[in-house]
């Protein structure tokens, strides 16, 4: 424990202490962070981040209050709704990232199942297995069944068809992703769609991530299938503002079909001794700051903007996708369309071409089935993406060199499989010494993490590694 601060510390002694703890942090400036960061460029951010500061107190809580917070944020699903195929009957509103938009979709479907299929009383939602974890958390939150479908081992798209043998008569909605985060594959929509509205079940899009990519790709000539509110049978979709919107983080939207739909969302409570309360998501109080800024993104990108920049983000996925496809033991995962890619190897140890790229600067995300590099690429990269095909170059090289390195990681992933015979689940979550401490995700002074991201693939979905990492989060969450 640290003391509560007894007297109150200069703004030069403040600022100072934290700029020290921010040296340790990433550098995102350098253009080699492919995860976590969306940056639109000096001019852009400056504004939209003047706009958080105006609001930077106000509470979105009370719209009567502030109008000026409703009026921005109202016009800014609105702008949202035109952008994503909607049409005068869609409604929805801000969230304050994609997890919550996902969590009210959810809640919205459930509330929607108690008003028109009250025979239901455990409802069922129906996932690929690629779709966002926000789901897994929002049925474990909200009490739904998950019904997680494997995604198709060859497209690594959503396996539609074994999506409507699932159906059954306690299923409530269909999802599908466009595109999915780990990937950057898109589902197909229509077809998901299409099977939701023959058996009268509400259709979740995520677009996440693709909700201000996919429509500047379309404006790009890209081929982009549809994948929006325009698409029949599809009731709500999601959109990260904080994403390729490249608002200040805690702004996503989530827009419903019908304001119908929208009201299984809301919360009131007439009863309450401090009056009457309502909400329309899962916060109480909300950030000013980040409306006004998601409001002031959008008009001051605009769509031309927007096409520029993922103009910017589409050369640099070209670069990168090409580098990786003249290198013969790698191979991208799925079809990509967007600027999301993934690879992996058949052949070399990817984990250990990972650690590689990490003692250059890179970040990025490790995965899991298969084992894979996964690459937000963004306009920043345009800069960056020739260097980032030379270091990975230079990383099969040296991985391909040193094929004793695969040959140790395999050895202990071996001696993890044998250990995980002989030992309980829970005598064995208490070897959390097996992981290397705070290096989930790597800070300045990498480390080869290439055995335990081994060891992971090894032990992904059991007990004992969900038990690893919840103690791995009690550690992070704790004082060190
Ligand atoms: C990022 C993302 C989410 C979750 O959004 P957060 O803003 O991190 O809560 C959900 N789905 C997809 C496809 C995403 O890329």
């Amino acid at each position: 424990m640290i003391s509560f601060p007894e007297k109150s510390l200069s703004e030069s002694q403040i600022l100072a202490h934290l700029q020290t703890l921010k040296a340790q942090d990433l550098d995102w400036q350098a253009g080699k962070m492919m995860a976590l960061v969306y940056y639109p460029g000096k001019k852009y951010a400056d504004i939209i981040q003047k706009a958080y500061n105006l609001f930077f107190t106000e509470n979105a809580l009370n719209p009567t209050a502030f109008p000026s917070l409703r009026r921005l944020e109202t016009e800014t699903v609105s702008m949202c709704a035109h952008l994503l195929g909607g049409n005068e009957h869609t409604a929805g509103t801000l969230t304050s990232g994609g997890t919550e938009s996902i969590l009210m979709a959810v809640k919205t479907a459930r509330s929607w199942a108690k008003a028109h299929k009250p025979l239901i009383s455990l409802p069922e939602i129906i996932i690929p297995s690629s779709a966002h974890p926000a789901f897994r958390k929002a049925f474990y939150y909200f009490g739904i069944k998950p019904v997680i479908i494997p995604i198709d081992n060859e497209t690594y798209m959503a396996n539609v068809q074994a999506m409507e043998q699932a159906i059954t008569p306690h299923t409530i909605m269909l999802v599908g992703s466009a595109p999915a985060y780990p990937h950057g594959v898109i589902d197909d929509i229509k077809a998901i769609a299409a099977v939701a509205q023959k058996n009268n079940l509400l259709m979740h899009v995520d677009a996440c991530v693709g909700g201000f990519m996919l429509p500047f790709l379309k404006q790009l000539g890209k081929p982009i299938p549809d994948f929006d509110l325009s698409v029949q049978g599809v009731t709500s979709i999601s959109a990260d503002l904080h994403k390729y919107g490249y608002a200040a983080k805690g702004a996503s939207v989530i827009l419903y079909s019908t304001v119908e739909l929208r009201k299984h969302q809301f919360f009131v409570d007439t009863a309450w001794e401090g009056g009457i309360y309502a909400s329309p998501s899962m916060l109480g109080s909300r950030a000013g700051g980040s409306i006004a800024a998601a409001w002031t993104a959008l008009q001051a990108i605009g769509k031309q903007g927007y096409t520029a920049l993922m103009s910017d983000a589409w050369e640099a996925r070209q670069t990168i996708k090409k580098g990786i496809e003249n290198i013969k033991d790698l191979k991208i995962i799925g079809n990509p369309q967007g600027t999301i890619v993934a690879f992996g190897s058949n052949k070399l140890d990817i984990y250990a071409i990972a650690d590689e790229l990490s003692l250059k600067g890179w970040h990025f995300d490790r995965q899991q089935k298969p084992a894979s590099i996964h690459l937000t690429i963004m306009p920043a990269h345009k800069a960056t993406a020739a260097q980032f095909v030379a270091d990975l170059q230079a990383a099969v090289q040296q991985v391909n060199k040193f094929g004793w390195q695969k040959l140790t990681t395999n050895m202990q992933v071996e001696a993890v499989k044998g250990l995980k015979k002989i030992v309980s689940d829970s005598t064995f979550a208490r070897l959390q010494s097996l992981m290397p401490q705070g290096k989930i995700n790597e800070g300045k002074n990498v480390q080869r993490s290439a055995a335990m991201y081994g060891m992971m693939g090894t032990l992904s979905g059991t007990g004992a590694l969900n038990d690893l990492v919840t103690d791995f989060l009690d550690k992070l969450n704790s004082l060190k």
